[in-house]
């Protein structure tokens, strides 16, 4: 049958020839631990189950919701970037419901570029800023981020053509996949350098609320004036362990919601209302339980932090995320480290280069498995470090 060649020109998913030997391990009785996955593995809080089974009862909310979301879900962001980041946000123009932020992320360059449009975006980062510039005719051009400069962006790498170029710039801190985080100073000279070259800031702040210890991931949009320039993507996917629900927002410059909104409101009518006002009273509650998540979080991290730096490996340690990110050792490139850990101890990670260029060299390490099975994955790089010691 006819298949357009935008499909068939889509990089191949990376991870089904890991999926594959996963399955054929796992059919010869090999434990296989996948710390490939970039989901949290905790449950979504109880209070907003409960909201979301009295809301699914009552018949009114079985109804489509307005194309943009409903007021509550879109008031409840409005009011928790005001207690968060002190940002004041109107509702009704500045604020968008989305199915998940991939799916507004995705739309996102629809609504923004015309065909041949330069998108900037971060090297290594989210492979759905690719794809999706891809599937929008665009071009893309890499903002290189390395662990020598903190994964800060570095716009004296980007050339002048592809500057002048660019619509838009795509950002994440809390990184996925680096894990890296910055303070507000890195947005003020990332706005101004948008502003400066009539670029659009789209910032996804998927792990915004996903911190250890004192510290707190900052919004863009606390810079004075961003909205001019800027949007911001949030989900309660992480935060909130609320993946399948498919429930963000994104926030910010008018102009460019209405677009949005205007592009979806031909694709989608917007999410189911009880899961838009369950949501809502996650976002407005006292994060008591995001608080909990992130300490189980913060142990497991501990933990294969400190095992990974006894084993001699490279990592720096995040203030966030569900991932480390470690240097492979120098014999290895990413994708045979990343075979050789699978065929050797049954440890599935993430390749470095499934997330750009610059991603070679890395591995991305999830933390969405209990302690218990972190003890047992650290016996077995220890395992497998010994091995590599003898074959020398
Ligand atoms: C998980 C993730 C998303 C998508 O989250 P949803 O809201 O579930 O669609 C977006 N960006 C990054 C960096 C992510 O890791």
């Amino acid at each position: 049958m006819h298949v357009s060649n935008k499909v068939k020109d889509l990089p191949p998913y990376l991870f089904s020839e890991f999926q594959r030997k996963k399955e054929q391990l796992q059919s010869e009785g090999v434990d296989v631990i996948d710390l490939g996955i970039g989901a949290p593995d905790l449950p979504t809080p109880k209070f907003v189950i409960d909201k979301l089974v009295e809301e699914a009862n009552k018949p009114i909310n079985h109804r489509y919701s307005s194309y943009n979301g409903i007021p509550e879900f879109r008031q409840s962001v409005a009011e928790h970037y005001k207690t968060r980041f002190s940002v004041d946000l109107d509702p009704d123009t500045e604020i968008l419901t989305l199915i998940g932020s991939k799916e507004g992320i995705a739309n996102l360059v629809h609504a923004v570029i015309n065909t041949n449009d330069t998108v900037l975006i971060p090297d290594p980062g989210y492979p759905v800023y690719r794809t999706a510039v891809q599937l929008a005719d665009g071009k893309v051009a890499y903002l290189p981020l390395d662990q020598e400069n903190g994964y800060v962006p570095r716009f004296d790498q980007l050339s002048n053509d592809d500057i002048s170029k660019a619509k838009m710039l795509f950002l994440n801190y809390p990184s996925n996949p680096t894990s890296a985080t910055v303070e507000l100073n890195t947005f003020l000279k990332t706005v101004t350098f948008c502003r400066n070259n009539n670029i659009l800031l789209a910032h996804d702040a998927a792990y915004n609320l996903v911190t250890f210890n004192e510290y707190r991931a900052p919004s863009v949009l606390q810079i004075p004036n961003a909205k001019d320039c800027v949007i911001e993507f949030g989900s309660l996917s992480k935060s909130f362990n609320m993946t399948g629900w498919r429930i963000g927002y994104v926030v910010g410059n008018k102009e460019v919601i209405k677009a949005l909104s205007t592009l979806k409101s031909n694709m989608d009518t917007s999410q189911f209302i009880p899961i838009q006002k369950a949501a809502a009273t996650a976002l407005n509650s006292d994060l008591q339980g995001v608080q909990e998540n992130n300490k189980v979080f913060e142990q497991r991290m501990e933990k294969l932090y400190e095992a990974l730096v006894n084993l001699g490996l490279k990592v720096n340690k995040p203030r966030g995320t569900i991932f480390l990110w470690a240097k492979v050792p120098d014999k290895y490139n990413s994708m045979e480290f990343s075979t050789k850990l699978l065929e050797e101890v049954g440890v599935i990670v993430t390749p470095g280069t499934a997330f750009g260029p610059l991603g070679e060299g890395y591995i991305r390490i999830s933390l969405s498995v209990t302690l218990e099975r972190i003890d047992e994955v650290i016996k077995r790089l220890k395992k497998f470090t010994n091995q590599e010691g003898k074959n020398q």
